[in-house]
């Protein structure tokens, strides 16, 4: 199999939509656009027939992973299956032909839908009030980290401090430092958990918050959550909940429950939108009482006459973006939250923690796990005694690839050497989990035998190993079978 690119397929003449004509002629159209913008020659799209489109873009999908056609275990991302129902919901053309620039009262419909989802997050997360309006997790955390900075220099407090452990998301300190904040690190303890101590030592009145992932990203609870809350607050700064995690949580605890002020949601992790790829993300904040007045504007707002969006709130940070957030993935979000209900979404968190420690506990006696405790809906083990036989992660990661496998994530959180950070999530069978434990398995028994099998894997995969590095600074975008 191979596949040229679309601009070789391309032949004069040839096309796969007609679109009708606009009706201005060509000395009519420099009236309205000025001369700078016209274009000055063709725009060299490729021109190929409609099943010559068709083909192409289908096998190019042949050749990559997805969730449709592969297991796609990869930690802190959340991949699970996600129902199609939901995608022909938000695509109805009530919904998706809306204008945000209609009057108020023909869009009551769809202010209703991002005002329960609104609701439904506020019920999940413990939090007062949430605003829908970021369009991805680190555009939340940069939304909530500026709602922080806004309240401090409102109480004319300098603090210009933010406290990240070491096993953090490394958007977590990007997001600080974009706001202008100093980044401290928090040690972990041997149990994988923040060092209270080093934490102590580090709390004082130049902090501003402390973001914490929960369930952290080796995948174990914060026990102390409550003391780690309790030194923040004792000096005055606040606790921030990355919550790209809460696939672990739902139904079971709320964040608002254990000390947490602030925090984000990964709708396109945790609430049924497919990601990856660049597609549209949602990444809502929610925030205590204390931060209510800093939310971006317009929060959406209900009284006897209906929805309607306030502008006046003079503390607000402002617009974060256009219009109301990323819509198409809000009404995905309320679709899915609406058909589980209370008892469903506890579910899925309890069987995304079964399956995660189903995983660690079939594998842990061939790739042991650093931390023994169980863990909540991601494992994350380590392949560093196969290094005795020369075989790396990444090694294993590209063998699994012959398998169909996508691998999990690899060499994070930092803190574990040769890390294989594995999610399953909830939408996986026990089936599809014996595959990947026993092909797992295998691969262990391969290093023991041949292991240059594995370090020169993938043996079956359209490209096979490239020059990480090269592929990322000179992408050669056209393929050809080694
Ligand atoms: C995915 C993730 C983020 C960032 O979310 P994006 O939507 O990719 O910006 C932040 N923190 C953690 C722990 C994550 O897993």
């Amino acid at each position: 199999m191979s596949e040229a690119l679309i601009f070789e397929k391309s032949r004069k003449g040839r096309f796969a939509v007609s679109l009708p004509e606009i009706g201005l002629r060509k000395e009519e159209i420099k009236k309205f656009i000025p001369p700078n913008n016209l274009r000055k020659k063709e725009l060299g799209l490729p021109q190929v027939s409609e099943p010559d489109l068709v083909r192409h873009f289908t096998r190019l999908s042949q050749i990559n992973m997805s969730i449709d056609t592969n297991f796609y275990p990869l930690g802190s991302c959340t991949m699970k299956y996600n129902p199609k129902i939901n995608e022909t919901l938000a695509n109805l053309p009530h919904l998706c032909e809306l204008h945000p620039y209609q009057p108020l009262s023909t869009t009551q419909g769809i202010l209703h839908i991002l005002y329960e989802t609104g609701k439904m997050l506020e019920k999940i997360s413990g939090m007062d009030k949430i605003s829908l309006q970021p369009s991805a997790g680190a555009h939340g955390e940069r939304t909530s980290i500026l709602m922080v900075k806004a309240f401090f220099e409102d109480k004319k407090e300098k603090r210009d401090k933010i406290l990240i452990p070491d096993s953090a998301h490394g958007t977590n300190p990007s997001s600080s430092s974009l706001a202008g904040f100093k980044v401290v690190k928090i040690k972990s303890n041997s149990e994988g958990e923040v060092d209270l101590k080093h934490l102590s030592k580090n709390v004082n009145e130049k902090v501003a918050c402390i973001m914490l992932t929960v369930p952290n990203t080796l995948g174990l609870f914060e026990k102390n959550i409550l003391d780690i809350a309790n030194i923040l607050h004792s000096k005055g700064g606040f606790v921030y909940l990355d919550g790209a995690n809460l696939n672990a949580l739902t139904g079971i605890t709320k964040p608002g429950d254990f000390g947490v002020d602030i925090m984000h949601f990964n709708l396109h992790k945790t609430f049924s939108t497919p990601h990856g790829g660049g597609g549209p993300g949602s990444g809502p904040v929610g925030v205590k009482k204390a931060l209510e007045p800093y939310l971006p504007i317009p929060t959406i707002e209900k009284n006897e006459d209906g929805y309607w969006l306030n502008y006046q709130r003079p503390k607000s940070i402002g617009k974060v973006r256009s219009f109301y957030g990323n819509v198409g993935v809000v009404i995905k979000a309320y679709c899915y939250l609406r058909i589980l209900g209370k008892e469903g979404l506890r579910k899925v968190s309890e069987n995304a923690i079964l399956s995660a420690n189903y995983i660690r506990k079939k594998l842990e006696d061939y790739y042991p796990s650093p931390y023994k405790e169980v863990c909540m809906h991601e494992c994350v083990l380590s392949a560093q005694n196969k290094r005795e036989k020369g075989v790396r992660t990444l090694d294993i990661a590209k063998r699994l690839l012959d398998f169909g496998i996508h691998p999990p994530t690899i060499y994070f959180p930092h803190i574990v050497g040769e890390a294989l950070m594995i999610e399953p999530t909830e939408t996986e069978s026990k089936e599809t989990l014996d595959v990947f434990i026993n092909t797992l398995l295998q691969i262990a028994k391969e290093i023991e035998e041949n292991p240059s099998l594995v370090k020169e894997a993938p043996h079956t995969t359209p490209v096979l190993r490239l020059d990480e590095v090269q592929a990322n600074r000179n992408p050669k975008i056209k393929w050809e079978r080694e």
